[in-house]
C-alpha cells in the first residue's frame, strides 16, 4: 500500500479557520512543491545555498539581510540568540557559559504569548513592562539595564490600542543602542510588511514561511540587520550549537524562496475580491436563515487587512457544539469560536474553490 493520508484513515479537513499549523498551516501551491521537488534531487553545499537563498530573499524585500529558518518560532530563539551573543560573543560555546550573562529581553505585559516561549528557550530573561491596561513610556525607559539585550515587538491578537507604539519603542531603543524585533509571523497580507517594520527602524522582523506564504511548513524568515543575521548564520544548522536542532532543508530553502518570488508578484488586489466574495457569499447564504446573524467583521483575528464572516448563532447553539459538529461531519469542516459572544468565524483566506459552499451547506445542516 502507498503511503497516503487515505491509507492511515486521516482525513483531509476543509479549513475555514486560519492558517493554523494543527491543520497543517498551509497549502503549497505548484511553484513551491515544483521548488522543493527538484532542490531534493541533488546534493549541495549547505551553507553557501543558505548564503545565497538569503542575498536573493533580502533583494527581494528590500532587506539588507535574510535568512532561512524553520519556521518563525525559530526564528525567535534564534534571534534572541543573536542579541544575546552581541554582548557575550562566547555565550553559546558551551551551555553552561550561559550562566549569568546580560540576557534580558524587554516585553510588553500585553504582548506576552504562546510564542515568546521561544524567545526564553536561548536562555533569556523576559522583563515585563506595563500592564494589561497599557504601557507608558515611562515603564519602558525604567525597565533598560546593562543586561538587556533586546526589545521584542509582538505583532498580532496582542496589540491594543493601549499598547506602547512601535515607533516609540524604537526611538527608545535607538537610545540605547538596543536592538528591536519584530516577531511579524502572521503580518502577510500586506506584501508591504516584508519591509515595513525594518524600513521603521526594527532590527528584526520574522514571518511564518508556512502561513499565508504558503511556502514549506517547516520554514520561516528572518529579514533585517546584516550584523544579525550574520551572527544568526554562525548559530544555525548545519553548524553545532544553539540552532543545530532547528535544521532547515535544502527543500525548505529552495520552497520558501519559490514562496517569497511567488507571493511578491501576487495580485494581492484581486485575491482581496475574492476574500470579499466568500464573504458575502456566506453573509448571503446564511444571515436570517436559522435564527442566524451573519455580518462582515473586519480585520481578522491576526489583524491582517483581511474580511471574515462572523456568524452570531441562535439561543440555544452552543458555538463548541456546532465546531465539534463541524468537524465530525463529513466532510470535516473547521471554522474559528469568536473570542466574545456565541459566534463562529469564517476565514476566506484558508478555503479552495468549492469549499465555500460546502462550509455554507454544513453549517445550515449542523443548525438543523
Ligand atoms: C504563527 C505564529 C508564530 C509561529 O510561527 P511558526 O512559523 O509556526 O513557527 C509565532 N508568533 C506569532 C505571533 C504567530 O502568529
Amino acid at each position: 500500500m502507498t503511503s497516503s493520508y487515505d491509507s492511515l484513515g486521516i482525513r483531509p479537513i476543509i479549513n475555514a479557520h486560519a492558517t493554523l499549523t494543527m491543520f497543517g498551516g498551509s497549502l503549497m501551491p505548484a511553484e513551491v512543491r515544483k521548488a522543493m521537488e527538484e532542490a531534493a534531487g541533488s546534493f549541495v553545499d549547505l551553507h553557501q545555498l543558505q548564503k545565497s537563498v538569503g542575498e536573493r530573499l533580502a533583494e527581494l524585500t528590500h532587506n539588507e539581510a535574510a535568512y532561512v529558518s524553520c519556521g518563525a518560532a525559530s526564528g525567535l530563539l534564534l534571534a534572541t540568540a543573536a542579541c544575546i551573543s552581541r554582548h557575550t560573543p562566547e555565550a553559546y560555546e558551551d551551555f553552561s557559559k550561559l550562566n549569568g550573562v546580560p540576557n534580558e529581553i524587554i516585553v510588553q505585559k500585553m504582548h506576552r504569548n504562546s510564542y515568546d516561549y521561544a524567545v526564553q528557550e536561548a536562555g533569556a530573561k523576559m522583563v515585563e513592562v506595563g500592564s494589561m491596561e497599557g504601557t507608558r513610556i515611562e515603564d519602558l525607559e525604567r525597565a533598560f539595564s546593562p543586561s538587556t539585550v533586546a526589545i521584542f515587538w509582538f505583532q498580532g491578537a496582542m496589540n491594543e490600542p493601549s499598547e506602547l507604539p512601535l515607533k516609540d519603542v524604537i526611538h527608545a531603543a535607538g537610545k540605547y543602542k538596543v536592538p528591536v524585533i519584530v516577531d511579524a509571523a502572521a503580518q502577510l497580507p500586506p506584501v508591504s510588511n516584508f519591509w515595513n517594520f525594518t524600513q521603521q527602524g526594527a532590527d528584526l522582523a520574522i514571518f511564518s514561511g508556512g502561513k499565508d506564504l504558503a511556502g514549506p511548513q517547516a520554514s520561516g524568515l528572518i529579514l533585517g540587520s546584516k550584523d544579525l543575521i550574520e551572527r544568526i548564520r554562525g548559530y544555525g544548522a548545519p553548524y553545532h550549537g544553539v540552532g543545530r536542532p532547528m535544521k532547515v532543508g535544502k527543500e525548505e530553502m529552495m520552497g520558501l524562496l519559490a514562496a517569497v518570488e511567488r507571493y511578491i508578484n501576487l495580485d494581492h488586489e484581486s485575491l482581496l475580491q475574492t476574500y470579499e466574495s466568500r464573504v458575502e457569499y456566506w453573509i448571503s447564504g446564511l444571515n436570517g436563515k436559522k435564527g442566524i446573524l451573519a455580518q462582515r467583521d473586519y480585520p481578522n483575528e491576526a489583524g491582517q487587512p483581511v474580511p471574515r464572516t462572523r456568524v452570531e448563532l441562535p439561543v440555544g447553539m452552543q458555538k463548541e457544539q456546532v465546531i465539534d459538529a463541524l468537524m465530525q461531519g463529513d466532510p470535516q469542516v473547521a471554522v474559528a469560536p469568536s473570542e466574545n459572544g456565541n459566534a463562529l468565524l469564517l476565514n476566506p483566506m484558508t478555503v479552495r474553490d468549492g469549499e465555500p459552499e460546502i462550509v455554507l451547506q454544513r453549517i445550515l445542516e449542523v443548525l438543523g
